[in-house]
């Protein structure tokens, strides 16, 4: 890919929002879109003006952590209003298609989808608009974050070393189309028992600050591996929402107030 300055706010696509902060990951499964949604709900309880925009095209998993279903409704000619729920406008292909579709479209019609999801949705004024990334860095994710007019990049990650790796090259690949690295969120960073308050370190706790520190960019926090986290964000009713006073959610809403 070519280098690229990163657009200023208020881009052409999307005129009315103030700040573009992409959510990534070197791999799959880290909890990406999970901190992405509890993130959305912590800034929307701040009164802060969020939408969510899903950029899995390939594996849109935002709806249902959102507890969105259906199709959003057409203004005019050619524009979507943004689903919502929890405060927070939503756009993904995951309203656009069957749940269950394989999609099998390719890169230059992937990007299509993308960029209608920003100029044609009406999404009005927004403070941030959050977008949850494909996982990975290859190809597709570099035309994305160049694609998208980002204004950061946050980065999350499991603490072990494979994954590490990969936020290297996730790092790595926001660097080469110049998006400042926001920081690195480390998720399933410890467990604790729930019976008898034992901590364990499952994955090996620390490495993403440690990763963090060793490349130059902010620690963003560090949130546990809990069962609530899980129960809560596949059923739609993230944490941050539904056990507000809850120590997990207090992580979350530390995180989403230094973006
Ligand atoms: P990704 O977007 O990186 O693929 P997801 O957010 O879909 O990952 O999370 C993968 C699975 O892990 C989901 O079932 C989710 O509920 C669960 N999960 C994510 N973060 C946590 C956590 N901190 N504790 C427990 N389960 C989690």
């Amino acid at each position: 890919g070519q280098a690229q300055a990163a657009p200023q706010q208020g881009s052409e696509l999307l005129p009315g929002v103030k700040s573009v902060i992409a959510i990534a990951s070197g791999k799959g499964g880290v909890g990406k879109s999970t901190t992405a949604v509890n993130l959305a709900t912590a800034m929307a309880a701040q009164n802060v003006r969020v939408g969510l925009l899903d950029c899995d095209i390939y594996g849109p998993s935002i709806p249902r952590m959102l507890n969105l279903s259906g199709q959003p409704e057409l203004v005019g000619e050619r524009t979507l209003r943004p689903m919502a729920n929890y405060g927070i406008k939503c756009m993904s292909i995951g309203f656009l298609v069957a749940e269950d579709t394989a999609m099998i479209w390719r890169g230059p019609m992937v990007m299509q989808a993308l960029e209608q999801m920003m100029r044609d949705v009406d999404w009005g004024e927004l403070d941030v608009l959050l977008c949850d990334l494909p996982p990975g860095t290859g190809d597709a994710q570099l035309t994305m974050a160049q694609r998208v007019p980002l204004t950061g990049a946050v980065i999350v990650s499991t603490p072990q070393d494979i994954a590490l790796l990969d936020v290297t090259r996730g790092i790595n690949m926001f660097q080469q189309v110049n998006v400042p690295i926001f920081g690195v969120v480390e998720n399933m960073s410890y467990y604790v028992c729930p019976e008898c308050g034992h901590r364990a370190e499952i994955f090996h706790h620390g490495g993403a600050r440690e990763t963090a520190r060793r490349l130059g960019v902010d620690f963003l926090g560090e949130i546990p591996l809990h069962l609530d986290i899980r129960t809560t964000s596949d059923s739609g009713r993230p944490i941050v929402v539904t056990q507000p006073d809850s120590p997990h959610a207090a992580s979350y809403r530390r995180i989403a107030a230094g973006l």
